[in-house]
């Protein structure tokens, strides 16, 4: 039975916000499955205030590293025990099937093993200075992280925040989505069972443009890591800048795969299925554009159709199993809008081979879309449709389809399919993406670096190079009386 009221967590106590409750839908249903509390402007200054306390005070960056790291490890575990009860909850707040669910509660508790256990390896260096000098690099925490979190793997994506964070020393205030609030409660329940002290772990809801916009320009946060659209991404920049603080930039995609001539299509249909069909296609790093080689075109279509046309589209809740199903997107406004741009690609001249309308029935349902004769230069090309929609568009070589894969303004992720090696990697380093799958799109996993070229952002999360943007470097050069040999 779903709690009625889920409250922020501020200075190591669930709290009720300023910016009173918020009726939380679930987007299957159109019924309301809970409130949550809203912060406003007063609750980020406390939970900010609260952060800093406890970085000041030292306990975090005092303790030693690999005890840090075991509690953060601990926050996992503590979450793997919980997965099911989690799972079901975010579920019924995002739409996902429950399969989906498990599979993102699973990937939140492998960051907090990765980073707990990464906690005690960060080293600083020692640079050669002559006889007369020792010099050394220490990595320090910033201090204050602020983590502004979507709502489309919102358990995830503020895991591998926090877990970075604590693991080199921050303290963490977290915006959690106004969309999908609900399990994130359960990060702040996982730092408590662990013992992190108060003020390490704030988790705090509110409105984008009141508590997010609070949290970017207050003046006491010391690093930011922004996930979300180019546009917000640009205001929260924008904020910090005034404060110097440093940004990592998550933002969207319009990521195309190429799949050249000899490529194996049942490793693309594999491809396809995870890549548009995950999350309902609202995934930053979605396959949203499918580049066919001339002389594949026709088999590609009919089997994406055939695969799109497989999957039974409903609650998410009665999905635990993976399989040919998919679940309702977040929001009826966010249903109306992938709709909105595949009626007016359909104007321009692109083709539904199957999909593009609304299910006749109650929720955010989108029928799994094929769109095909897609133009590169037009709005479904160029636009984030963050639903379930492949646009697919012909290419006769390798120049054309780099050509086309690089021509919108983002650059997060792309992929090649190919058995030709010489030409996957020709292609891979063509491409302008922060990360590229060869006949596997999703290839990797919390241990590879993550984060967009172009208008997809800065920085990078995920994998060992996450860490070096939530540490600073401090040089320690120390003038020797006597000079050492
Ligand atoms: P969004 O930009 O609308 O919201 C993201 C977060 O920012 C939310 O918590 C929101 O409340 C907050 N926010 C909104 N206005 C704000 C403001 N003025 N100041 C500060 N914070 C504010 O994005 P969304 O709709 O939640 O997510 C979808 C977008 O996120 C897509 O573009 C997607 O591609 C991108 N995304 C990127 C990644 C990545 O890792 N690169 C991952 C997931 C999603």
């Amino acid at each position: 039975m779903t709690a009625s009221y889920w409250q922020n967590y501020i200075d190591g106590a669930f709290v009720d916000g300023g910016a009173g409750p918020l009726d939380i839908e679930n987007p299957a249903t159109g019924e309301i499955l809970a409130r949550q509390a809203l912060a406003d402007a007063a609750d980020i200054d406390a939970a900010v205030t609260a952060a800093r306390r406890c970085h000041e005070s030292g306990v975090l960056s005092a303790m030693r590293p690999c005890d840090r790291g075991r509690k953060v490890h601990e926050m996992g575990i503590w979450i793997s025990h919980h997965a099911d009860e989690i799972a079901e909850i975010h579920t019924l707040d995002v739409g996902k099937p429950l399969w989906e669910s498990k599979k993102e509660i699973a990937g939140a508790v492998r960051y907090f093993e990765y980073y707990g256990q990464m906690a005690q390896s960060l080293e600083g260096t020692s640079i050669p200075l002559g006889g007369h000098y020792l010099d050394f690099t220490l990595l320090e925490p910033y201090g204050v992280s602020a983590q502004i979190i979507p709502w489309n793997f919102p358990f995830e994506i503020a895991a591998r925040s926090i877990a970075a964070g604590l693991a080199t020393a921050n303290a963490c205030v977290v915006k959690t989505p106004e969309l999908a609030p609900l399990s994130s409660t359960y990060l702040a329940r996982a730092a408590e069972a662990a013992g992190l002290p108060p003020g390490a772990v704030n988790i705090v809801c509110g409105h984008g443009h009141e508590a997010g916009a609070a949290l970017a320009a207050h003046e006491r946060i010391d690093q930011m890591v922004f996930t979300g659209s180019v546009e917000t991404g640009i205001k929260v920049a924008a904020a910090t800048a005034r404060n110097i603080v440093p940004n990592v930039l998550e933002l969207g995609g319009k990521s195309a795969a190429i799949i050249h001539k000899d490529a194996d299509l049942d490793l693309v249909i594999r491809s396809v299925r995870m890549g548009i069909f995950l999350n309902s296609g609202q995934v930053c790093s979605a396959m949203s554009r499918a580049l066919v080689h001339a002389s594949r075109h026709d088999e590609f279509v009919e089997r994406a159709a055939e695969l799109a046309r497989s999957l039974v589209v409903g609650p998410g809740i009665e999905h635990p199993e993976f399989g040919a199903n998919m679940g309702s997107m977040i929001s009826q406004k966010q249903r109306d809008r992938a709709e909105n741009l595949c009626a007016r690609a359909e104007k321009e001249g692109a083709r539904a081979c199957t999909g593009g309308r609304k299910l006749n029935r109650e929720g955010a349902f989108l029928e799994p879309t094929i769109l095909d004769k897609v133009e590169p230069e037009s709005e479904i090309a160029k636009t984030e449709v963050f639903g379930p929609v492949l646009s697919v568009i012909k290419f006769h070589d390798e120049n054309e389809a780099v050509k086309i894969a690089n021509s919108t303004q983002y650059g997060l992720v792309g992929g090649v399919f190919t058995p030709d090696i010489d030409l996957a990697l020709s292609t891979s380093k063509r491409m302008r993406g922060g990360q590229i799958f060869i006949n596997e799109w999703f290839a990797g996993g919390v241990e590879t670096p993550f984060g967009g070229y172009g208008k997809s952002g800065y920085g990078r999360e995920k994998g060992r190079e996450a860490l070096r943007n939530y540490v600073q470097t401090k040089n320690i050069a120390i003038r020797l009386n006597r000079e050492q040999g």
